[in-house]
């Protein structure tokens, strides 16, 4: 049976974070009650048909009544109306944490309205997939895979320390970060990338319409996974543009700056250079797989794996 470290835990949005944290909580023989809601009827209904939670209450509101972990897992957008909803609701003592995408701005959103008496802790799985909802989650989802968690000097140690067995009994990694470093290191291995798939695939979007369909038909491995990424919930992402803007956009401009290097070497024929970059950019890979947080599989280790 896993360490008994909440009775209750409280997930506000029932979607593939929540979903399968869930999932996790079980797998790890957690005992706690675990109460779930989510914003439609729907997800809801869902939720009490796939059983993952214990209860599946009506209102965040009334999901947090009596919980001693609260798991705000719903885009970063919508952290601040749920964090004024639950707010009185609260019990003292308890822990509030999040799994969003970007620190700060969730901070900013969040701690003005909790209650002084609770243990605010933002936090961020570096875990995920294209795939969202209720029916997306699985127990996996986390191993081996880091949580960021992010406090600050007055945070509780104790508090800090059962958050952090909490995710290591999901299958995590876990380490601290302040909110800035966070949200710049972030911009740069997951933020940047996806807009960049984005564009990519909405430049091809565009030639399909010339080349008739061409672009499908062969898609290869390259553009195949620029695909992948920009199937990405929009509204997930559309949020962390929107709140981790200064610091995607100081990585857009290193970004538009190589690329510009890149374009001269290859419009001057400067094979050297363009050589030179892609072998250093190899060994990022190199490090990437030795750090076991990809295979080497020719499929980029996507096969059977759905993260
Ligand atoms: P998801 O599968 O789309 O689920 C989102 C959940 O939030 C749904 O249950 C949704 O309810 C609920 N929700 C949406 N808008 C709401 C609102 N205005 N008020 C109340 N509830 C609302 O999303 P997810 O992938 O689990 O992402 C949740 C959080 O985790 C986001 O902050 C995201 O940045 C972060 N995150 C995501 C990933 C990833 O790869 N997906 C990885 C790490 C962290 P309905 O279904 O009823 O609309």
């Amino acid at each position: 049976m896993g360490e008994q470290l909440y009775q209750r835990v409280a997930l506000i949005g029932l979607g593939l974070i929540a979903s399968s944290m869930a999932h996790a909580m079980r797998r790890a023989g957690m005992t706690c009650e675990i109460v779930g809601t989510a914003r439609s009827a729907e997800t809801r209904a869902t939720a009490e048909e796939l059983g993952f939670c214990d209860r599946v209450a009506a209102t965040a509101a009334e999901a947090v009544k009596d919980a001693d972990l609260v798991v705000l897992a719903i885009p970063v957008g919508a952290m601040e109306a749920i964090a004024k909803e639950i707010a009185s609701n609260l019990t003292p003592g308890a822990t509030v944490t999040d799994v969003g995408s970007v620190k700060k701005a969730v901070i900013e959103a969040v701690a003005p309205h909790l209650p002084k008496d609770v243990h605010f802790i933002p936090g961020h799985p570096l875990a995920g997939t294209e795939h969202s909802g209720p029916r997306a989650g699985f127990a996996e989802l986390f191993d081996n895979r880091w949580n960021i968690l992010v406090p600050d000097e007055k945070t509780d140690p104790g508090a800090l320390e059962r958050l952090t067995r909490y995710w290591q009994a999901l299958g995590a990694n876990v380490d601290t970060m302040d909110p800035d470093h966070h949200d710049l290191v972030l911009a740069v291995t997951s933020h940047a990338p996806h807009l960049i798939a984005y564009t990519m695939v909405g430049v091809a979007d565009d030639l399909r319409r010339v080349t008739d369909s061409e672009v499908i038909k062969y898609s290869a491995a390259g553009f195949r996974d620029f695909t992948r990424i920009a199937a990405s919930d929009p509204i997930m992402w559309r949020d962390v543009f929107l709140t981790n803007k200064d610091a995607t956009l100081e990585i857009l401009g290193r970004f538009t700056e190589e690329l510009f290097a890149l374009q001269r070497a290859i419009r001057t024929g400067n094979g050297e250079q363009l050589f030179d970059y892609f072998t250093r950019t190899r060994a990022i890979r190199r490090g990437i797989i030795e750090a076991g947080q990809d295979t080497d599989a020719p499929d980029f280790g996507r096969q059977g794996k759905k993260s």
